[in-house]
């Protein structure tokens, strides 16, 4: 569609605009010195004066506006279907915007060939008549993707002043989460795309070592709204990131488990479906072309049948959390003195951060109890048994490998724990998945500001 730039503002548009302003800044400020009672402390007097700021920034936003019409509308402009559109009238619509609500106006035009209704102006700067504008929205998802709508809709107008609903929250959200999902999408194709992964394999620079990770969460889900659920849903949450940080030399040292460029990715799905968004959001970081890929996770089958399918190469790695939390509950079963069963608990880790599996395997193995379903000494046997060759910590060590997945585990609790479980709340799966995925791109540097630029894009097209 050809578009008619307006003119820059000139200096004299500039001084009218000054002289409205000053006339509105004068009657702002008559209202606010004036009023009586005086104010007879700060508070009183800073919120008024945030206040009259909110109104003057309406008025030059406002005015502003106005002005980006073109003093004489053209009579026709093309429309979309290659017809002209005829001029109609000048056509009045209201904005919720991050400066309060603004009415404006703006020409109108119709096109008889199709009989579509168009506004130049809208589509040239964005503008979403009746609706919040992409400002508004990107401050308003990330305040949801922080917080509970309605704890996140009160801090904002503490905040901003500008009053927004938790629904108007909730969708802005959404907005994102989708988004982020179109995006995701998007990637998902391109891994698909051997020419695509071989241009990558050219062009871009080398990926030595990489960290990948994987986990779950549940999510409190509405059953009566969604069929296929009943009540919990599995939140995958997986995490690329690169770290300096290395284990301490003994399991009870510091640990510092700080990440770099950590980018997080999280679904509501099967097993295989959340794959190939394991697969996709790899060929971003080139976890494909690292010359060193380590895993780290929890001993959950589906996190290693993923893992084995995609990147066979991968070095797989029990977290050493997840891996000494099973001593726990069978050192509660051995008998004796709480001392003695600290001694235990003390002794199997040791030899567990020294890769003696044999001895945790027999140190577990003393104390089942035969015929005892739920027994927590038989699955540590099982689970050690199962994953010992995840777990030969001491190379690990030897080639600097963390083998804590702190970043994914606190990602997870981010993600999962610290946003979707809301008190007495249940989610409907797309909600939760639209939240979730949200989160993840706020937690994820670069991440935000993409969706923010595509969402402001998308509105300019029209
Ligand atoms: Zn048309």
């Amino acid at each position: 569609m050809a578009r008619q730039q307006p003119q820059g503002m000139d200096t004299t548009e500039i001084s009218r605009l000054g002289l409205e302003l000053g006339e509105k800044f004068h009657e702002i400020l008559r209202s606010v010195l004036g009023q009586m009672p005086m104010p007879d402390n700060l508070s009183q007097m800073e919120r008024d004066v945030r206040a009259a700021m909110l109104q003057l920034g309406n008025q030059m936003l406002s005015n502003w506006l106005a002005l980006q019409n073109p003093t004489y509308p053209p009579q026709t402009v093309s429309c979309r279907c290659g017809a002209q559109a005829a001029y109609k009238e000048m056509r009045e619509s209201v904005l919720l915007t991050a400066l309060g609500r603004i009415t404006y106006r703006r020409a109108y035009y119709l096109c008889s060939a199709c009989h579509h209704g168009l506004c130049p102006l809208d589509d040239r700067l964005g503008l979403r008549p009746g609706e919040i504008s992409a400002e508004l929205e990107d401050l308003t998802a990330c305040t949801g993707a922080h917080l509970p709508f309605a704890h996140g809709g009160d801090l904002f107008t503490r905040l901003t002043l500008i009053g927004v609903s938790p629904q108007t929250m909730d969708k802005a959200t959404q907005a994102y989460g989708a988004e982020m999902a179109t995006v995701e999408a998007e990637w998902i194709t391109t891994s698909q795309d051997a020419e695509a992964l071989l241009r990558q394999e050219r062009e871009a620079p080398p990926v030595e070592r990489l960290y990948g990770s994987l986990d779950a969460t549940k999510v409190h889900t509405d059953a009566r709204r969604d069929a296929d659920d009943n009540g919990w849903r599995d939140l995958k949450i997986g995490a690329w990131f690169t770290t300096d940080a290395q284990p301490p030399a003994t399991p009870d040292g510091d640990w510092q488990i700080q990440a770099k460029d950590i980018t997080y990715f999280c679904d509501i799905t099967d097993a295989e479906t959340f794959g190939n968004l394991l697969w996709a959001t790899g060929v971003q970081r080139g976890a494909q072309r690292a010359t060193d890929l380590v895993f780290l996770g929890d001993a959950a089958a589906w996190i290693w049948n993923l893992v084995s399918l995609h990147y066979p190469q991968a070095k797989q790695v029990v977290d050493w959390f997840h891996a000494a939390e099973h001593l726990t509950p069978v050192a509660a079963q051995v008998s004796g003195t709480p001392a003695e069963r600290s001694e235990w608990l003390s002794q199997a880790r040791e030899d567990l951060w020294e890769g003696r599996l044999d001895a945790v395997i027999a140190r577990c193995a003393a104390h089942v109890h035969a015929g005892c379903a739920d027994d927590p000494a038989q699955e540590a046997v099982t689970y050690f048994t199962n994953n010992r060759h995840r777990m030969d910590y001491p190379t690990y060590r030897a080639q600097g490998y963390q083998i804590g997945s702190g970043s994914v585990e606190s990602g997870c609790k981010q993600i999962g724990i610290a946003r979707l479980k809301v008190p007495g709340a249940t989610w409907d799966t797309a909600g939760a998945r639209h939240v979730a995925k949200a989160r993840a791109a706020l937690l994820s540097p670069g991440h935000w500001d993409m969706l923010t630029s595509r969402r402001v894009r998308q509105s300019t097209t029209g």
